[in-house]
């Protein structure tokens, strides 16, 4: 029979001094465990470890152990069974010429009608001087994982409070998180933030239901809600995490059967947890939710790599963040299942890795954020430009050539628009076609532009029109400039499949003669003097001023 010494504070869990004996049937009485074990001491097994831990659903087991007070004053001792969900843990204290003292704790009892109601079963006993037979019985559904813990109070409250300090950590981080993207989920109505939101959610309440403090802290009655909680909430877990990377990953998009195969898979868990309520089995519930964890894994990883591999760099954070709690989960999945040996970092490796996911995923978001913010700029700045030419299109150009405009108008300086529009050029596309047109304007916007002053804002203005802004530019000036742009064009040769193809522009000018004029009127001025150049014979420069005054009936031409 293992022998505790009831001197002993332990820190640690300590299964390995107590043996135990799996009930078989019928449930036992106390005195049948004891006639039992005084018939055949055999019948005792020694675990291996120091955590009775014997995967799920394996029935009730009784834990047998003499506790020695060789002192002659009774010592207080908090028993415990540090695993928050076991479902009925029953501890029995045998002394010498008394009845057995019964104390009560486990999940399937409201929390106040617990010997002490606390989050883990527990009970206080002051060991008298002697021999004290300890047996205790464990019963659930769920992996039976004993750490038995025998200490003094002060010790057994200094854990509890590093505990508490654990578990603050952890669900301060994830209550927050979930509470930040579910705000941005109400102000951008991206569904990620929502199913992140879920997930870190879904994560607390899992936790929280198979740890004891939603019974101890929530729903301190709800007995049958507490039976059913975490099979539920695993897979809400799960779930919100595939909805999640789905649409992060974009994975109906780029798998199509894929998120097909998860949104079924998802729903089957569901539909298989309802039958297994209907049919009150609590035991497969947990079973299936067991195994749902492992696939979900493999699920979550498998879109991060591929995802990855196609090139989707936000990907790179969603891996890391689901390898983290993927190994942590692991780590405690195996630990609570009696796989490998149990230590407290082990048990806690699951709320660890979910930290760490939740904030590489958050990582992830920032980046998809920043991704798109670069798009936005880029594509606002594409609607800006030309694509044929590569020069700034009218919506590039006005912006800027209104703020020269305030700019020189303030300063009371010269400033000259110039309209410049290529001669017959629908011939051109007559002639050799439309794409041979396209190349045309493109060498001849490139010409331009080569050709123009550092400073001067050349834009295509439309079709084969361009326009030229000149700020500090007198009218001489204007008219040289001009003059070069259109002997350069003139010079300008052309090569498209053996044959030169050659091409005028006729360019109007307009200066600003009083301050009160508006770039848009300058504009139709120069309008109007392109017309005139094209009247007289093109290939050449026309020059007006503003207070020249616009005759509108002669601008209706199109240039
Ligand atoms: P004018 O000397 O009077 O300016 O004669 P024009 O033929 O140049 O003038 P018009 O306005 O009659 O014709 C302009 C032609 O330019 C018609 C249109 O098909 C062509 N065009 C406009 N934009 C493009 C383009 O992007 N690519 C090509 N290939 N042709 C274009
Ligand atoms: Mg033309
Ligand atoms: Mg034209």
């Amino acid at each position: 029979m293992p022998l505790i010494d009831a001197r002993a504070d332990y820190q640690s869990a300590m299964v390995d001094r107590l043996a135990y004996l799996v009930e078989q049937g019928d449930k036992l009485s106390v005195s049948e465990v004891q006639s039992l074990i005084g018939d055949d001491p055999a019948v005792l097994k020694h675990p291996a470890t120091s955590v009775l831990a014997n995967g799920i659903d394996s029935g009730a087991v009784w834990l047998v152990a003499t506790v020695l007070n060789p002192t002659d004053d009774a010592i207080m001792r908090r028993l415990s069974v540090r695993t928050g969900w076991l479902e009925q843990v029953d501890f029995f204290l045998l002394t010498a010429d008394q009845p057995p003292i019964h104390f009560v704790g486990g999940d399937r009892v409201p929390v106040h009608e617990r010997s002490l109601p606390e989050r883990l079963p527990s009970a206080d006993y002051p060991f008298p001087p002697g021999e004290t037979r300890l047996l205790l019985r464990v019963e659930t559904a769920d992996p039976m994982v004993v750490p038995f813990g025998f200490s003094s109070i002060a010790t057994n409250h200094s854990r509890e409070q590093s505990e508490t300090a654990f578990y603050s950590f952890v669900y301060g981080v994830m209550f927050a998180l979930s509470a930040y993207n579910l705000m941005l989920f109400a102000s951008l109505r991206q569904r990620r933030y929502l199913f992140y939101s879920l997930y870190t959610a879904s994560f607390i309440a899992m936790t929280v239901s198979y740890n004891g403090i939603g019974m101890a802290l929530l729903w301190p009655q709800a007995v049958a809600w507490q039976q059913w909680a975490p099979p539920l909430l695993m897979l809400c877990f799960t779930s919100s995490g595939l909805a999640f990377g789905t649409n992060f990953l974009r994975t109906r998009r780029h798998r199509p059967w894929l998120h097909r195969s998860i949104q079924i898979l998802c729903v089957a868990s569901f539909a298989l947890l309802g039958v297994c309520f209907a049919l009150d089995e609590q035991g497969l519930a947990l079973r299936l939710a067991f195994l749902f964890v492992p696939v979900f894994t493999v699920l979550m990883l498998y879109m991060g790599v591929s995802s990855w591999m196609s090139g989707n760099e936000s990907a790179r954070y969603f891996m890391l963040g689901t390898l983290a709690s993927a190994i942590g989960a692991s780590i405690t999945a195996l630990t609570v299942t009696g796989t490998i040996t149990y230590t407290r970092l082990g048990f806690y490796a699951v709320d660890i890795g979910m930290v760490v996911d939740a904030m590489l995923l958050m990582l992830a978001l920032a980046d998809l954020v920043r991704k798109n913010e670069k798009g936005r700029v880029a594509a606002e700045r594409t609607a800006q430009i030309d694509l044929l030419t590569g020069l700034d299109n009218r919506r590039g150009f006005l912006p800027v050539a209104e703020s020269f405009w305030s700019l020189v108008t303030r300063k009371q300086r010269d400033v000259c628009v110039a309209m410049i529009d290529i001669d017959h050029f629908k011939e051109i596309n007559d002639q050799y076609g439309h794409a041979t047109g396209d190349r045309v304007l493109k060498e001849i916007a490139g010409e331009l532009d080569r050709s123009r002053r550092h400073g001067d804002l050349l834009a295509r203005w439309g079709g084969e029109e361009f326009i030229l802004l000149l700020p500090e530019t007198t009218d001489a000036e204007a008219r040289t400039v001009a003059e070069r742009l259109r002997y350069n064009i003139e010079r300008l040769r052309i090569n498209d499949r053996n044959r030169t193809i050659r091409c005028t522009i006729s360019i109007g000018i307009a200066s600003r003669h009083s301050e009160h004029v508006t770039l848009d009127h300058t504009i139709a001025v120069a309008d109007e003097k392109l017309y005139t150049a094209k009247v007289q014979g093109r290939n050449q420069v026309s020059m007006g001023r503003t207070s020249d005054g616009l005759q509108r009936s002669s601008s209706t031409h199109t240039a």
